[in-house]
């Protein structure tokens, strides 16, 4: 008898397992959804249950019906509520709580966004969980992998938590086909929580330029382009010259050359381009952690046994000075 009870513990277990499905928490802005949210789907993906989707804000019902284009996706759940268009994190951890609750949902993933880093611990601590951070790789249901120390180290986490409430980075998980999918569209519970915090206004920079998270091509420049009118002189042109995103290292920015949004690293940005192209910057280790997952890395530095030498797949030894402009001029007359 006990043997009997056993199986159909285990069988019981087996069907609930097939069952249990997965949330993918979206990013929207002003009635847009942001692509690069959707590395959210593509690790819930390697789970292989369902996944489900979840949006809220204002006038959110073309944001749900184009995340249930995006393939793998088998519900979108959305919540039409003005009140979370910014996703003040007072505010959407406990419509999301609820939500998760609601769904029985035992994975919840999200961008290692600030819009995720702000969000999911304070998720997690409602659920009275821990919180995993910014994996890189999803081993098993209860096991995953992270980066520490700039990516000096890679450490592997087991959660025997309930719930377990995952943030992702962006460029370990590229994100799918956006079209072909056909979820189907549900609405959410809105708990409408009171809010102690009011959205005043935010001061974005602008710019025509391909998002440098998400960017193929990118141009960084460091402290080695002088200031700010060398940098606009010299980085420009190569980026425009190139299609590409700008960049810059945390030296640059500190010095006041390029906008703390450009900054690429363990305290700025992560990116994974094709092709990261970099001219007077040294490669310290904390630059290094947010694009050594470049597909092609090229550098160039008058110093030839600058550290970023010993990451570049293509290098140039010269003064930016001189080689920028020329590589510019080459680019034009190809
Ligand atoms: P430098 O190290 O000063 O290098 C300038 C380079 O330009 C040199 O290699 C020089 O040879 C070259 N150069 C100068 N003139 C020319 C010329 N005419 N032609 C060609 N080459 C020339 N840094 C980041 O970038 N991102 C981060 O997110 C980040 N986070 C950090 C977090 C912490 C906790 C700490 C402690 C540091 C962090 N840093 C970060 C700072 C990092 O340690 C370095 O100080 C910084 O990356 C250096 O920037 P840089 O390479 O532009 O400047």
């Amino acid at each position: 008898t006990c043997l009997r009870q056993q199986h159909r513990m285990l069988a019981r277990e087996a069907t609930l397992r097939r069952l249990a499905s997965t949330l993918a928490v979206l990013e929207q802005r002003d009635g847009k959804l942001n692509m690069s949210s959707l590395a959210a789907v593509s690790a819930a993906q390697k789970l292989g249950n369902n996944v489900h989707a979840f949006v809220a804000g204002g006038n959110i019902k073309a944001v749900a019906e184009a995340a249930g284009k995006v393939e793998g996706i088998e519900k979108v759940v959305y919540v039409d509520n003005a009140a979370y268009d910014k996703g003040l994190p007072e505010n959407y951890a406990p419509l999301l709580v609820e939500n998760i609750k609601k769904g029985g949902y035992s994975h919840v993933f999200a961008g290692h966004s600030a819009f995720g880093k702000n969000l999911m611990p304070r998720v997690a601590a409602m659920l009275d969980v821990q919180q995993i951070s910014d994996i890189t790789s999803v081993e098993s249901e209860d096991t995953f992998v992270r980066p520490i120390y700039a990516g000096n180290a890679i450490l592997t986490v087991q959660s025997d938590d309930a719930t377990k409430i995952i943030t992702v980075r962006g460029t370990a998980f590229p994100s799918g086909a956006t079209e072909g999918g056909s979820a189907s569209v549900e609405e959410g519970v809105d708990p409408k929580a009171e809010c102690p915090t009011e959205w005043v206004s935010e001061d974005l920079a602008k710019s025509d330029r391909p998002e440098l998270a998400s960017a193929s091509r990118v141009v960084s420049g460091g402290r080695g382009l002088k200031s700010k009118e060398e940098f606009d002189r010299i980085i420009t042109p190569l980026a425009d010259a190139l299609g590409a995103a700008i960049g810059a290292s945390r030296a640059a920015v500190d010095s006041g050359f390029a906008d703390n949004s450009l900054q690429v690293g363990q305290t700025g940005k992560n990116v994974a381009p094709e092709l990261y192209l970099c001219a007077g910057i040294s490669g310290a280790i904390q630059h290094l952690a947010g694009m050594k997952d470049s597909k092609v890395i090229a550098a160039i530095n008058k110093d030839g046994d600058a550290p970023i030498f010993q990451i570049a797949d293509v290098g140039l030894v010269g003064d930016l000075f001189e080689r920028v402009p020329e590589m510019v001029e080459k680019l034009k007359a190809a």
